[in-house]
């Protein structure tokens, strides 16, 4: 059965084709700048990769692409082989605790949810109806990033305001990143052989949070009601003093969608080192002895180690810390900083051990108290397998 796993912008459509269940990638690719003129895709398909300029004026156009180069490649040789299609939609907010079929009931939610998810919340529904207008009998699903987060407690998800904004406004912490953070919780259960597990779960890439996840359920995570909570990260600053944000408004007059851009844009690894979001801008800095990137680092570091420290003491302990995303799963440096600051709990790298990028592999010593992993993330696949049970179901 082929099933389709996509990730609608709103300027862009990734994709990836599995055959399912063997869960064999059969296509991958994007569509880039969707409706704003000088687009094209690429694709990878029977081992190469293919670029096209094309014309792209909206999601169903790249939809309609994407079909004739599955029949073209002879991926599939009728539209009806393909049996679903999940879409990874951001904000699930509290109606959502697991993926779900993309009815017309869920959709208005899903549209209704807009409001805490302005940036990514219409490009999915944008997304959803394309692929329905082009693929009318495939079963459409939806994969919400907050879906794992759902079995947080109020303790948890609650800010210390007054609590008519819960009420009024659903103001709490949903957290993001859940696919990844269940699909590599659910990897280092199948590595240990058990699922009775207690995991600090470190998804660190240009986004970036953080999970404690007992018995395969997370109970917390660093994100909050937006992605901007938490870590540092490429471009956002995390958490801080709230009152940073109304003391800097009143300073320069900025209204709320500037200072939006400031948090979330302009912040970060970013805003600390006035070098780049990128980590490895980062490390390339340091190596030259640029001062705000040896800050950034250390800030961006710390944080982690926070986090990490205070999910240990809610979990009361932990049975193994995963890495996952573009730097936990690539930065050797990062990594080992994290673990260094880490050895009072008794937690040891193994330098050669983590010397390696991308692949699955334990970091630490055998005599760590506590065992750390690298799982590359893999979200495609996670949204493909939820697509495909639902299909089952269906
Ligand atoms: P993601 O958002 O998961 O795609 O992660 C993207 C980020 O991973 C980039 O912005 C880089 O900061 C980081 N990254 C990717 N490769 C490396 C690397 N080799 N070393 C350090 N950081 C990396």
């Amino acid at each position: 059965m082929i099933i389709l796993s996509v990730n609608a912008g709103s300027s862009s459509l990734k994709f990836t084709g599995f055959e399912m269940p063997s869960e064999d990638v059969l296509i991958s690719g994007v569509f880039e700048r969707i409706g704003i003129g000088s687009s094209f895709y690429t694709i990878k398909v029977n081992g190469e990769k293919i670029k096209k300029e094309v014309d792209l004026p909206d999601h169903k156009v790249a939809f309609e692409i994407l079909i004739k180069e599955l029949l073209d490649n002879k991926i599939v040789s009728s539209l009806d082989e393909i049996k679903g299609v999940g879409h990874r939609v951001a904000q699930g907010g509290s109606y959502f605790k697991k993926s779900e079929i993309a009815t017309d009931d869920v959709i208005a939610k899903v549209d209704e949810l807009s409001s805490i998810a302005p940036l990514h919340n219409p490009p999915a529904i944008e997304g959803i109806k394309a692929a329905k207008a082009v693929m009318p009998n495939a079963v459409q699903t939806v994969v919400f990033d907050t879906a794992f987060h759902q079995t947080m407690a109020p303790t948890e998800f609650m800010y210390a305001i007054p609590y008519s904004y819960y009420e009024d406004y659903d103001i709490r912490k949903y957290g993001f990143h859940g696919t990844s953070h269940k699909y590599v919780s659910m990897r280092m259960n199948e590595i240990l052989g058990r699922t009775d597990t207690k995991l600090i779960t470190c998804h660190i890439g240009n986004g970036a949070s953080i999970s404690a996840v007992k018995d395969g359920k997370c109970v917390d995570t660093s994100m909050g009601l937006t992605p901007n909570a938490g870590l540092i990260m490429g471009s956002r600053c995390g958490d801080m003093d709230a009152t940073v944000v109304t003391y800097i408004m009143e300073k320069t007059g900025m209204n709320a969608k500037e200072m939006d851009t400031v948090l979330n844009k302009q912040s970060g690894l970013l805003g600390i080192s006035g070098v780049s979001s990128d980590s490895r801008d980062i490390e390339n800095g340091i190596k030259e002895g640029n001062e705000r990137c040896i800050l950034a680092q250390d800030m961006y570091v710390k944080r982690i180690v926070e986090y990490i420290a205070k999910y240990y003491v809610l979990l009361e302990g932990c049975d193994a810390i995963v890495f996952t995303a573009g730097v936990g799963e690539n930065s050797i440096s990062t990594r080992k900083q994290i673990l260094d600051k880490l050895k009072v709990l008794g937690i040891k790298v193994d330098e050669d051990a983590n010397n390696v990028r991308g692949v699955e592999t334990k970091i630490t010593t055998d005599d760590s108290s506590i065992p750390a992993f690298i799982i590359p993330t893999n979200e495609e696949l996670m949204i493909a397998k939820d697509t495909y049970s639902l299909v089952l179901q269906g």
